[in-house]
């Protein structure tokens, strides 16, 4: 079973285990997978829910996999990014796909589900599975030696968090993300933007540059666009070092030339001059396929953010591939934790999965849970742990959590400028089936179905 990961990390790929148990710690989207994959696997699973004991401040059911906002696990094309980490879940046996497609509703493009159904049926599978224990009860801490997935969510309740907080350093947990917009590369115009490092030093950012006017047209659309109201238990505590934008802006019509729109030691190659302002953009991918607006966390509604944040000069055509956000989110920052294969450098016993792995979303999150279950399950069978092909939706997550040239890793969607570039030049109405057929090529190489069960 080949592996194209690109850079597997110095891991020792099979720890033998005197428990053969997988225990698992959290009963969400990612763990619910996670139990399914290593149980069908052959091996014991204990599942620890802590509902309906206790509830984080988002959860409300007693059941397994329960979808704490929407009901829509989004697109369903497999010429979409998330329609074919869909599709390559489902080839790969996924509890968390069967479950959506016994209980979908009409949502036209977008594979939505009836919330209450969908959990009762995974909470069913999950029982009936002679191979799996579910406890429910809180777990406190982790046991490093016993093999473990962490799979508490972005709202893992506290004791376990700061647990978790002994094992990674507390540097390495976050408990808010503050994510500033992603662009696709291709769509800079870079005949604005231009590239350079603040006096010479260092790698090169992009920088758009703005005159008075323009810098005066923003901020007042900055300053007056729609925020997205806080949930309850949101309470505003924002390091001073990630204040969203828009409230910085609100200081002072001068601020942001103070902060992450300084222009200071920055020279418009086009004009000869310092600009009056400046966003600077900086590379999130090591293939140059994804910048970030450095230091654009937001609050502002999606729909707000596309239209301000095309006032930009050199972003007017821009395609965001991810908006702005804090959010409350206990996450680790597994470049500098975790192995291609989920577990931790340091304590290869524990894996981790579902959003506090660093990524995004229900479908993200449970196909965390499905990689950790299945090598959570080789681990305890002494077979060597294995990592998605590159070319895979799978793979492409693996390669942003273990992306270690972000400067600042946040969690992330999968998006296609996660991928690997396509080679030669492809329209942009055929990258998605392009991008598809090569990943469910590799996929198939990768593993049959059963091929390791
Ligand atoms: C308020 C909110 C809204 C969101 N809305 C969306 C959305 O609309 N669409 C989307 O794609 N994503 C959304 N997300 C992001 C994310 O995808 C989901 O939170 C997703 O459910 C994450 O899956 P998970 O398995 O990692 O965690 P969860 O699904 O949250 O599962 C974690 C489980 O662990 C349990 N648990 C926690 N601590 C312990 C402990 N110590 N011991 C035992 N059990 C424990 C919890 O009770 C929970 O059942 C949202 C997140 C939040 C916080």
């Amino acid at each position: 079973m080949p592996t194209q990961n690109p850079e597997p990390r110095t891991q020792n790929p099979a720890v033998k285990t005197q428990n053969p148990v997988v225990k698992i710690i959290g009963g969400g989207l990612a763990g619910s997978e996670a139990a399914w994959q290593a149980a069908r696997r052959g091996v014991r699973v204990r599942l620890y829910e802590m509902k309906p004991q206790k509830f984080s401040p988002a959860h409300q059911s007693p059941f397994l996999g329960e979808l704490v906002c929407s009901n829509s696990l989004r697109a369903d094309s497999r010429e979409s990014a998330v329609g074919l980490l869909k599709e390559e879940m489902r080839r790969l046996d996924s509890l968390i796909m069967a479950a959506a497609l016994a209980t979908r509703v009409p949502a036209g493009k977008a594979l939505a589900v009836d919330r209450g159904e969908f959990a009762a049926h995974i909470t069913r599978v999950l029982e009936a599975e002679p191979r799996i224990e579910i406890i429910r009860e809180e777990v406190e801490a982790p046991d490093p030696e016993a093999t473990t997935i962490i799979a508490t969510g972005p709202l893992t309740s506290e004791p376990l968090a700061e647990a978790l907080g002994g094992l990674t350093g507390q540097q390495h947990l976050h408990f808010y993300d503050a994510i500033a917009p992603i662009v696709a590369a291709e769509s800079i115009d870079l005949g604005k933007a231009f590239r350079a490092s603040r006096y010479g030093a260092g790698d090169d950012d992009l920088n758009c540059p703005f005159s008075e006017a323009e810098y005066a047209t923003f901020f007042e659309a900055l300053t007056s666009a729609e925020q997205v109201p806080l949930k309850a238990f949101e309470a505003p505590r924002y390091f001073e070092g990630c204040l969203p934008v828009e409230i910085m802006a609100a200081r002072g019509f001068r601020t942001l030339l103070f902060g992450p729109m300084k222009p200071v030691g920055l020279v418009d190659p086009k004009t000869g001059r310092q600009p009056f302002a400046v966003v600077q953009l900086r590379a999130e991918n090591r293939e140059g396929t994804l910048y970030n607006l450095v230091g654009f966390q937001t609050k502002l509604k999606y729909g707000a953010q596309e239209r301000v944040f095309r006032l930009i000069p050199g972003l007017e055509q821009a395609e965001f591939v991810r908006l702005g956000s804090i959010h409350r989110n206990t996450f680790i920052h597994s470049p500098s934790i975790l192995s291609a294969y989920l577990n931790f450098l340091n304590y290869p016993q524990v894996f981790l999965a579902g959003q506090i792995s660093g990524v995004e979303g229900y479908v993200e999150s449970a196909a965390m849970g499905l990689l950790a279950g299945i090598n959570a399950a080789r681990q305890i069978l002494a077979q060597p742990l294995i990592i998605p092909p590159r070319e895979t939706a799978m793979g492409a997550l693996i390669a942003h959590l273990t992306n270690t040239t972000t400067k600042d890793f946040q969690p992330m969607n999968v998006n296609f400028g996660l991928f690997l570039p396509l080679e030669g030049r492809i329209p942009k109405k055929l990258r998605g089936a392009a991008y598809a057929e090569r990943a469910l090529k590799a996929l198939e190489g990768w593993m049959k179905p059963g091929e390791d069960s």
